[in-house]
Parts: structure tokens; sequence; C-alpha cells
């Protein structure tokens, strides 16, 4: 298994909805694996900036907790259950194939588990190899230019462990402790899962969690707050702690390129992979894979001959909101590396008067927390009745400012 699947997963519940689109039922059969189901704006705590703590208060927002296994094993068995679906254990591909004269993408060349090179034909090949360069050297072979990328150097690192007998007070059931940026880089997760609970550390370039018993506590003592390290201070460690990093998020922008192969598709981290400290990429795969099943059931007579257009262009639009969430906030950081937006440190702003704004109001926090969770588009905050307010709490409070790279 990779190691970033050991790693806690958590699952957004815009993540959940696209997996419901695809499999109804998928939360009730994750529930009955074991997953811990969880009211975003009631059973985490989260910790966050200046505030020291946000309303709480259940609606009817749902998603789960689980390890990474758990949701995969839950998800095969779905796929697997579908009639005209062959699973093919073990294979590996090594590339994929297409006609010299069309430029199309035909099918696939792969090892199979014994070690024999076959060929398998495709209408349309989809690469959700991850980072995979399958699409990549596809496009090279059949000399089309690359995509362009955005890329922002985060150089995150990890560690995390399972526990139990944890003591996470007043019956929350994930703690998520983030630094208040740029002055610390420290964050922490902790999530009740099927099997104990996920504990996963952070930091950024030297500042690593250590792997040692000893080490990681003392860095779970040295985050912003003692939520965490209090939790697990007196708890029993039930697996070995597992370090893990992540260079940069990377955004392939497949949609600009010219005469993109018809018969191929990529999708979800082949597209976009995003900083694992927001957990979004798993939920910006499901809803890529739940706008593919949608344009496929289009009844044009020819409608592969679109598809790579329509999907790619609004997978862009789907990456849009997760990417402004996550990669932007880092460029914080004065070592992170990427291009800076011009308004970078308005939307640092905006987002600073947000949080100020969503602790103290309750529909305000809601809000916040369905564009977190992907169920509503981030324009929505930027409703005229929202953003003055914002302006308001900015002109109370000094706001903050950017130092130029
Ligand atoms: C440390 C860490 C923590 C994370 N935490 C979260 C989180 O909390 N929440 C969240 O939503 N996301 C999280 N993510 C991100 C998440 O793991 C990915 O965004 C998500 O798994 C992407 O799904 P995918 O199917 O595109 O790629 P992957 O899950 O990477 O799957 C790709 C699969 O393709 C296989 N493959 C690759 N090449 C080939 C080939 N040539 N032939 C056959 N198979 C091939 C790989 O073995 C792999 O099984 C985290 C990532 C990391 C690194």
């Amino acid at each position: 298994m990779l190691t970033c699947c050991k790693q806690p997963h958590g699952l957004l519940a815009g993540g959940l909805k696209a997996l419901e689109h695809l499999f109804p039922g998928f939360g009730h059969e994750l529930e009955q694996a074991g997953a811990v189901a969880i009211c975003p704006t009631f059973d985490v705590r989260f910790e966050f900036g200046e505030v020291d703590s946000w309303p709480r208060f259940k609606n009817n927002r749902q998603t789960y907790a689980m390890s990474r296994p758990l949701m995969e094993r839950t998800l095969r068995r779905q796929v697997e259950r579908l009639p005209n679906l062959l699973v093919q254990d073990g294979c590996r591909v090594i590339d994929i194939i297409g006609n010299p004269n069309t430029g199309a993408a035909t099918g696939i060349r792969y090892r199979t588990r014994g070690g024999d090179v076959k060929t398998l034909p495709a209408d349309l090949v989809i690469d959700a190899s991850g980072n995979g360069p399958l699409t990549l050297d596809f496009l090279k072979a059949t000399g089309r230019t690359p995509p362009e990328e955005t890329s922002i150097g985060v150089n995150m690192r990890y560690a995390s462990a399972v526990f139990r007998d944890v003591d996470l007070k007043d019956n929350y059931k994930v703690a998520y402790t983030l630094p208040n940026a740029p002055e610390e880089s420290r964050g922490g997760l902790l999530m009740q899962a099927e099997n104990g609970y996920q504990v996963f550390l952070v930091g950024r370039s030297n500042d690593s969690p250590p792997i040692s018993e000893g080490g990681f506590l003392s860095y779970a003592r040295d985050l912003p707050t003692p939520t965490i390290y209090k939790a697990i201070e007196k708890a029993t460690r039930l697996t070995e702690i597992i370090p893990h990093s992540f260079p940069e998020s990377r955004w392939r922008h497949f949609a600009g390129v010219p005469d993109f192969p018809r018969g191929l598709l990529p999708i979800g981290d082949a597209i976009c992979r995003f900083n694992p400290v927001y957990g979004q990429g798993m939920s910006a795969a499901a809803r890529e894979a739940s706008l593919l099943f949608d344009l496929l059931q289009r009844s044009d007579s020819d409608s592969l001959s679109m598809l790579a257009r329509d999907f790619l262009t609004e997978a862009e639009n789907l990456i849009a909101d997760p990417w402004a969430m996550s990669a932007i906030p880092d460029l914080v950081y004065p070592e992170t590396t990427g291009v800076r937006p011009n308004d970078l440190e308005q939307h640092l702003n905006f987002q600073k008067g947000l949080t100020r704004l969503a602790a103290r109001d309750a529909a305000i926090f809601e809000l916040l927390s369905d564009v977190r969770h992907l169920l509503k588009p981030l324009k929505v905050l930027e409703d005229p009745s929202i953003a003055d307010r914002v302006k308001e709490e900015l002109t109370s409070e000094p706001s903050l400012s950017v130092a130029a790279q």
C-alpha cells in the first residue's frame, strides 16, 4: 500500500454527495462498514487563527471519517457490483496506445500480474493513475503540446499514527488545528475512525514531525493549541508512526491543450493534486467522476467527440474553488514557491475578516463550512451583504500585510 494511504483521509461532505450520486447508498454502506458519521458544524473542533470558539450546532450536513483502506474497500465493492464492469487485478498500464492517423487514443498496453504484456482496445481511456505520467507521455508521443501547469511548492512534512483511549473533550469526533500563518506553520488533525483515532501532524520545510514516540508527542505539544496533545498524551499508540512528504500542489490545465486526443481523459490527481492538509483530493476526484457520469448520460449520437473538451473545461471549474481555498493561502508563507496573484493580500485579508465574522455568526459559519465542504460555490461568499460585513470587520482591526517576494 502507498504510504499516503496509511495517512488519515477525510472525506468532505461535497465528496460524499458526489459518491452518493454515483452509488446511491454509499454513505450507508460506509457506516455499516464502521465509518464514523460526522456533522461538520457539530463534531469537528475547528481551531484556527485568533478565534477561541466557534458556533456549534447540528444540521443536516453529513460526512464520514474512516481509514483510507475502508473507503477504498467500500468503493471497490460498489464498483464490482456494476453488471457491465470487469475488474482486472494486479495489472500495470505501460502506455496508452493511439491511432497514428487520427491521433486518438484507442486503448492501453499493460503488464499482467504474471508478467505478460497485453493490449486492450478501448473507445475511452480514463487515466486515473494519480501522479502517473500516462497522459503526458501520450501527448508527447503524438506530437502535442504538454498542458500548462500551475505549481505551488509547499514542501509539507507529515507524520501519522493510530491511537486508542484518546481523551478528546466535549464529545468531539475530530480536532483540526491549523497554524496562525505565516507566524506558525505546525498543524494537526485528530479524527475518530473505525480503527481508532487517526492522528496526523504537519510541518513545513525543515520542520518535520518526528517519527519517534517522544518526538511525535513533543511536536504535538508545540501545536498552536494543546487540544491534540492533551487528547493523546495518555493514549495507546496502535501503529507505527509513518512519515510522508508532499512537495507541491500542482494543477495541469489539460483544457488548454489544443486538439486534446479523442478517447482519453485524465481525472483526479492526474489533473490536480492538492495540498493534503485541506483534505480535498478524494472529494475533488469524486466530483470529477460524478461530472463524467453526467456527461456520459448525454444522448448525443457521438458524445465522445466533445467529451474531452466538455469534461476538461468543466473539471477546471470544479477545481478552481478547492484550489483557491488551499493552494492560494499557502502562498502566505514566504518560503512557498509559485506565482503570487496580484490580489493575494486582498484575498487573505478577506479570509481573515470572514473568519472573525463566522466565529460570531452561526449562519456565516454554516455558509463557510458548506463552501469548505464543496457543497456551495466559493462565490456565495462574495455576496455584497457578506462582503460589506467583512469590510467592517477589517476596519475594526488591522489587516494582514503580505511580504513582497
Ligand atoms: C499524505 C496524504 C494525505 C491525504 N489526505 C487526504 C484527505 O484527508 N482527504 C482527501 O480527500 N484527500 C487526501 N489526500 C489526497 C488523495 O489521496 C488524492 O487526492 C486521491 O487519492 C486522488 O485519487 P486518484 O484516484 O486521482 O489517485 P490515487 O488515489 O493516487 O490512485 C491512483 C492509483 O493508480 C495506480 N496507478 C498508477 N500508475 C498506474 C499504472 N501505470 N497502471 C495501473 N495503475 C496505476 C496507483 O497505484 C493508485 O492505486 C492525501 C494525500 C496524501 C499524499
